[in-house]
């Protein structure tokens, strides 16, 4: 259980860092997010921090995850698709928000480990694969929303053709040791617009499925 305290310096230290949207930050009040850590790093799940999970990957830092959120700006309707499923925390705080999300993780363990938190949580609109995310999901396609949790040096063309026209795709690009920078993309009839957002640091988006078990 998460105690009332920390909950209150959690949603003031979020609002201080910019998360302002009420529908974002009820979202993540109803999110416990020390389930999606582990053992040590549990204490400090409220602290607005990235940590580390399983198989050398982060959790993104609560802040971002706000931001990311609203430059996503996901509707009740809205069919996401998020790349890098990581612990799942993500994914939950977009299942609050959205129709339905597909979450693509390529190391099996954590997709594994985050679909059991969401199936603990009962976020029964969100589901879990594993698999090489840069190629999308075709066999969903197209889809209102798209987000990537993790960098790419450009947005994956198969992605950009798998968002429908008029939808938004939120990305850090950016080489992983360099500055990268979130930019939001929106489909237009005629061609995409781009819009760069804050400098962010996150883990790089590798090809193909790992081999670990
Ligand atoms: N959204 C996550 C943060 C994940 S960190 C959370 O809320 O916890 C980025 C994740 O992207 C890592 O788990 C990494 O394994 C994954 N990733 C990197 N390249 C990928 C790819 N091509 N397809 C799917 N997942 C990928």
């Amino acid at each position: 259980m998460v105690d009332a305290q920390s909950m209150m310096q959690y949603m003031f230290a979020l609002r201080a860092a910019g998360v302002t949207d009420k529908r974002i930050l009820n979202a993540m009040e109803k999110v416990p997010r020390h389930l999606f850590v582990q053992g040590h790093f549990q204490p400090r799940a409220y602290e607005d921090t990235a940590l580390p999970i399983a198989s050398g990957q982060t959790i993104s830092q609560p802040s971002v995850v706000g931001k990311m959120t609203k430059a996503l700006d996901v509707g009740p309707r809205d069919k996401v698709l998020e790349i890098g499923t990581g612990s799942g925390y993500q994914a939950a705080i977009l299942s609050h928000l959205a129709r339905r999300v597909y979450t693509i993780e390529r190391h099996r363990g954590l997709a594994r480990g985050a679909q059991r938190v969401l199936d603990e949580l009962r976020l029964a609109n969100v589901i879990v694969m594993t698999g090489d995310g840069s190629l999308g999901l075709r066999d969903q396609a197209p889809f209102d929303r798209i987000l990537l949790t993790a960098a790419a040096e450009d947005p994956p063309a198969n992605l950009l053709a798998q968002l429908r026209v008029g939808g938004i795709m939120v990305l850090p690009v950016g080489q992983t040791d360099a500055v990268q920078h979130l930019i939001k993309v929106e489909k237009l009839e005629n061609g995409f617009e781009y819009t760069e957002l804050e400098a962010v640091r996150f883990v790089p988006l590798v090809e193909g499925i790992s081999p670990d078990p």
